[in-house]
């Protein structure tokens, strides 16, 4: 039966470049799939999925409106061997959106493989993460390393000199900004005061 993933973690693990393979690998064995991809993340011009090391593939561009059930009822027979959608930065989805995900593995027998991050650089979970990791058939985690060498679990933003950003939206388009990963440790040290306060509160000596 076909199931729904979720391939979870922090920044620059990788996840692109994984879904890309994952993609190739299907259309090697003679499956066709559809690729995902927020519409505002549009940052090279033309609706596709980058990897790091090289690797591209054009995708549908979502919003927030974008209803992935009616999309893929209304072009799967387009294809010979529709068997697998792919969705980039899945944190990104609503609740209806990831309702949707579900929807199309149940109906059509396609896998839906989703690829984002768990938390944002607050450390509050995104909506279509909270989902995805409760309704999911399989959770996955894709590991990478803080700059101390233990685990990165946590994404923090950091402004042009480097120095980490503690309050904002939760979307940043735009602007000098960048994330990097870092281990929970790392990230209580630099997360806003409220956040200290509530890991504090529970009894964590930081
Ligand atoms: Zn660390």
């Amino acid at each position: 039966m076909a199931k729904t993933y979720f391939y979870y973690s922090a920044m620059n693990a990788g996840k692109s470049t994984t879904l890309l393979q994952s993609s190739y690998n299907y259309k090697e064995r003679g499956m066709d799939t559809i690729l995902f991809a927020p519409s505002f993340d549009d940052r090279f011009g033309d609706p596709a999925i980058y990897s790091r090391i090289g690797l591209k593939e054009n995708a549908i561009l979502f919003d927030k409106n974008f209803n992935l059930y009616e999309y893929v009822t209304k072009v799967r027979e387009n294809f010979g061997n529709l068997r697998c959608i792919l969705i980039d930065e899945a944190h990104f989805l609503t609740k209806a959106q990831v309702a949707q995900i579900i929807a199309i593995t149940k109906d059509f027998g396609i896998a839906a493989l989703n690829y984002g991050l768990r938390s944002d650089f607050l450390g509050e979970p995104f909506e279509g993460s909270k989902y995805l990791l409760v309704w999911a058939d399989e959770i996955v985690e894709i590991k990478t390393i803080c700059h101390c060498g233990s685990k990165a679990t946590m994404n923090m933003r950091i402004d042009s000199t480097g120095k980490p950003v503690k309050s904002g939206s939760q979307v940043q388009i735009g602007g000098n900004e960048s994330y990097i990963s870092v281990c929970m440790k790392h990230f209580i040290k630099n997360v806003e005061a409220i956040t200290r306060y509530a890991f504090e509160k529970e009894g964590a000596n930081i």
